[in-house]
């Protein structure tokens, strides 16, 4: 039974679980032999689930995942909404400044205008 690359990496969940069927862990077993890159892949992933605390077979607890996510996100969303108020406020600000200037600026010509069309 010869093997590819890509049921060899497809399986090494089931390989790493001992799920196998003794002939399919043979053949497994004879490809890694023979296939640096399966090989590299299978130590990876073995590599993987040695570190990780949370099997893949078992997902992990729903709660904790959006926990840890809601935390996050609270706080990317809390430091956007910070940014964006005060980009808004800086705007805001500027237009309101700009305008209030250009309105200075426009009364004090009319007014000029006004004057010296009056004298
Ligand atoms: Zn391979």
């Amino acid at each position: 039974m010869s093997m590819n690359c890509k049921i060899v990496t497809d399986i090494a969940e089931l390989y790493y679980e001992g799920l196998l069927s003794p002939e399919t862990r043979k053949a497994v077993r004879r490809h890694l032999g023979g296939c640096q890159h399966c090989r590299e892949y299978y130590r990876q992933y073995e590599r993987l689930r040695k570190t990780s605390k949370h099997s893949a077979l078992q997902p992990m607890p729903e709660d904790e995942i959006s926990e840890t996510e809601k935390r996050l996100y609270v706080n990317i969303s809390e430091k956007l909404r910070r940014r964006r108020f005060w980009n808004i406020v800086g705007t805001s600000a500027a237009i309101g400044a700009g305008s209030v200037m250009l309105t200075i600026g426009l009364l004090l010509t009319y007014h000029k205008n006004g004057h010296s069309a009056e004298s």
